[in-house]
């Protein structure tokens, strides 16, 4: 089993479907290992998007992020982190798959409903920026 870490957006908090995404993990047979609904401070977005602070959209990203509670959340499968890529779908919901999340819940390609680690590497990463270095598992 391999963990991996997917946020529910600001913009996806804010439409009521909370319960909605979570029922399509939980469909795809993701096991919750830790959730919790916050309101991340500029400094924790900034620091979550780092990677990307070369980025034009880099102030809007944190702008975003920091608009609303979001809801992180420690997901456990085999394959974790490549399934759920394929799960969320494509970063623009324009070019998602049918049956996504982010096809059926993104607004657009900055507010696309959910986030997921991009690698076991950073999977680690992410679930111990938020939950702490034993969630991950
Ligand atoms: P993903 O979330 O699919 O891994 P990226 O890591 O490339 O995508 O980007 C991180 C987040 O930054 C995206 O999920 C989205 O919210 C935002 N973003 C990415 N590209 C753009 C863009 N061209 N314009 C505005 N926001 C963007
Ligand atoms: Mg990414």
């Amino acid at each position: 089993m391999a963990r991996t870490l997917l946020i529910i957006k600001p913009d996806a908090v804010a439409k009521n479907v909370i319960g909605a995404i979570i029922q399509r993990l939980e469909e795809k047979g993701f096991g919750i290992i830790e959730l919790q609904k916050m309101h991340l401070t500029r400094a924790q977005a900034a620091e979550f998007y780092a990677v990307h602070n070369e980025r034009p959209f880099y102030h809007e990203l944190v702008d975003f992020m920091t608009s609303g509670p979001c809801v992180p959340m420690v997901l456990e499968k085999d394959d974790a982190v490549p399934f759920l890529r394929e799960t969320i779908g494509s970063t623009n919901p324009e070019e998602a798959a049918e049956g996504t999340i982010r096809k059926d819940f993104a607004t657009n390609i900055q507010n696309n409903a959910v986030h997921a680690s991009d690698s076991p590497e950073n999977a680690a990463q992410e679930i111990a920026f938020f939950f702490g270095e034993s969630a991950a598992g």
